[in-house]
């Protein structure tokens, strides 16, 4: 059985907007991850935020109450009858506990003894890996592994397969044929 490695944020859970939508608020601003062209968000807010924009991601039930992205759930219920499935994921320290009963409520059929985290996700075993960060992308795909993006106009720069949505990364994962030996 062939082991796919999926990311959580903004594949799994839609961080993005909520993460925004906190911002916003609170400088009156209208980001959107439309906006973000590359990976570091600090380029995108007012200067009054900066690098302040990162302590959203410490505040106490952010990561706990994200929504997943349409169709992750299903897609991945499906999958996981064909593929062994590791959710991969790098944690700001306080959302360890969250990311765990995340994955508990939400996708009790992986459960979170199949939750790695980890920052270097290219050193996990597995076939694959989706992810949306550009830094994932590419060091997976340099171990001669097959990495798909979730696509974002901050990573189309990345030379890899890409996808928009769940179902198309269901089609694709049916076109690899990963579930057969070739
Ligand atoms: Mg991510």
């Amino acid at each position: 059985m062939k082991t796919l490695l999926i990311d959580m944020d903004s594949v799994i859970c839609d961080l993005m907007t909520e993460w925004h939508r906190r911002y916003n608020e609170d400088y009156d601003d209208n980001l959107s991850v439309e906006d973000l062209e590359c990976w570091q968000s600090e380029k995108y807010v007012k200067e009054a935020c900066g690098k302040k924009i990162y302590e959203y991601l410490d505040q106490p039930g952010l990561f706990l109450n994200l929504e997943p992205l349409p169709n992750a759930i299903n897609v991945l219920e499906r999958l996981s009858r064909k593929y062994e499935i590791l959710i991969v994921t790098s944690s700001r320290t306080y959302a360890y506990t969250e990311k765990e009963k995340w994955v508990e409520k939400h996708l009790p059929f992986i459960g979170a003894r199949n939750l790695v985290f980890t920052h270097r996700k290219e050193m996990v075993v597995g076939d694959l890996l989706f992810d949306d960060a550009p830094h994932n992308l590419i060091a997976f795909s340099e171990t001669g592994r097959k990495a798909v993006a979730m696509n974002y106009p901050y990573n189309r720069n990345v030379d890899v397969d890409r996808v928009g949505s769940w179902l198309e990364f269901e089609t694709l994962i049916e076109k690899f044929e990963m579930g057969e030996r070739t």
